[in-house]
């Protein structure tokens, strides 16, 4: 987004706009599989964003001749509902929409072991419903717990998560008010095992040991998301197992008697 000239100030005595010190991230609630049509889905709320993400694969890919002989073909579509934003967003797929639809891909690209499905598709679809600012990394997030809960096989979770640049001072996760009226804005996503960054950005002027400050606070941040993707994966997959053991215990029970 265009920076937009300054109003008044965004950090009054250590604390910002929405009340949040300079290291700390927004609440983040995960939900894992609330679309039943889609092969894996998830709902994230990052702040005031909310937004789904919805997988589709492996399956066969139209049109046909963007499959590949040796890998699959990974596609992701991010979009802003018209309702999503204060300002009124054009309903026809911007520039902007294509840039992060491809980020995202590159993001989540390479923790997909694509070439286990030769000739195949997997496509990711981003809704974002509700936006404040740190869509791409919410968005890259929530595709990454849908990527698994559509059982896709992969190296490592993706987390996301951006550091920027306010009233002189580097502060994690800047929500709308502070990536327009701000300095600068670093979204960043992580395979957490592996150390590997895949999404890396700057929108405006850092120095270099400011950019250094920003990148290492967002890998920070990245680390913080990675722990609740962690906890909402154990949370649907591990805690729901629970019942059904409980049931054949009980069944067990009953042939027994
Ligand atoms: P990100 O959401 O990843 O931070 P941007 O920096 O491009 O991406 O956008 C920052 C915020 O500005 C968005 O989260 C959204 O709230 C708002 N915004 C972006 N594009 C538009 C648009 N076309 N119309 C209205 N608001 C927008």
């Amino acid at each position: 987004m265009p920076k937009k000239a300054k109003s008044e100030k965004l950090i009054r005595r250590g604390v910002r706009t929405d009340g949040r010190k300079i290291h700390d991230l927004r609440n983040i609630k995960i939900e894992v599989g609330p679309l039943e049509r889609a092969d894996g889905s998830a709902y994230i709320e990052w702040g005031n964003n909310k937004i789904l993400a919805a997988v589709y694969g492996p399956r066969e890919v139209h049109p046909r001749h963007l499959a590949r002989p040796d890998r699959a073909f990974f596609r992701c579509r991010y979009h802003m509902a018209p309702f999503s934003t204060t300002e009124r967003k054009r309903p026809a797929p911007s520039r902007r929409e294509r840039e992060l639809s491809k980020v995202t891909r590159v993001a989540l690209e390479p923790s997909i072991l694509t070439k286990l499905y030769p000739r195949a598709g997997i496509d990711v679809f981003i809704e974002i419903l509700q936006s404040d600012g740190g869509t791409r990394c919410a968005g890259i997030t929530a595709a990454s717990i849908a990527l698994v809960d559509a059982g896709i096989p992969m190296k490592d979770l993706v987390a996301a998560c951006a550091a920027g640049k306010i009233d002189g001072k580097i502060v994690l996760d800047l929500n709308e008010v502070e990536d327009q009226e701000g300095d600068a804005d670093v979204p960043v996503a992580i395979m957490p095992r592996t150390g590997g960054i895949s999404l890396l950005q700057m929108d405006g002027i850092l120095s270099q040991t400011e950019f250094k400050e920003a990148l290492e606070l967002a890998l920070e941040g990245c680390k913080q998301v990675y722990e609740l993707q962690k906890e909402a994966l154990t949370k649907a997959y591990v805690q729901e197992e629970a019942p059904v053991k409980d049931e054949e215990k009980s069944e067990g029970e009953e042939q027994n008697e």
